[in-house]
């Protein structure tokens, strides 16, 4: 069975920047969390911030990519880099993928870690831009299928087809 590693906002755990949560209500998640299927982490509070935290953004004219090689900055409204708390949660995001063998995510779209397509654009002011959260870059690199919630229904057919795969295999 292919398991699922799945933003942990997503699954009720409060644990975002201003100490809520973003629960997703969908019946793929019920049916998820009941196959056993879901592995819950929030890389942010893994990484070691805490609850509540003051919101970061990738900074303007960064990108995931630079923040994961160290040549980009996640900024708070102060100015203040947050970056290895960002990088470690990454790190263990992808650590926890390959042991727990994850290889499809279910992240939190426009999260400065966890977006798939969008992140904020570094303003501060609410828009969002083309771009994906440093856990979510991390993810690809290392070989996981990431989905934002707004394709939830692609990542269960992907499971579908993974599971139709395996009993052919048989
Ligand atoms: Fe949710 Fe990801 Fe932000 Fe944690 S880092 S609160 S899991 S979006």
């Amino acid at each position: 069975m292919d398991r699922i590693l799945v933003s942990a906002c997503l699954v009720g755990w409060p644990v975002r920047w201003d100490g809520g949560a973003k629960t997703l209500h969908h019946p793929l998640i019920a049916e998820w969390a009941a196959e056993g299927r879901l592995v819950p982490l929030c890389p942010e509070t893994a990484g070691g911030l805490a609850v509540p935290r003051p919101a970061a953004e990738i900074e303007t004219g960064a990108d995931a990519a630079a923040v994961l090689a160290g040549k980009g900055r996640i900024v708070d409204a102060e100015g203040h880099d947050h970056g290895p708390a960002f990088r470690e949660g990454a790190r263990i995001a992808t650590a926890t993928a390959r042991v727990r063998g994850c290889r499809f995510a279910l992240l939190t779209e426009g999260s400065p870690s966890c977006g798939v397509d969008l992140v904020a654009d570094g303003s501060f002011s609410g828009r969002r831009r083309a771009g994906e959260g440093v856990t979510a870059a991390a993810l690809r690199a290392a070989g996981v299928e990431v989905f934002s919630t707004n394709d939830i229904e692609k990542l269960a057919e992907r499971l579908a087809a993974e599971a139709g795969d395996a009993s052919t295999a048989k």
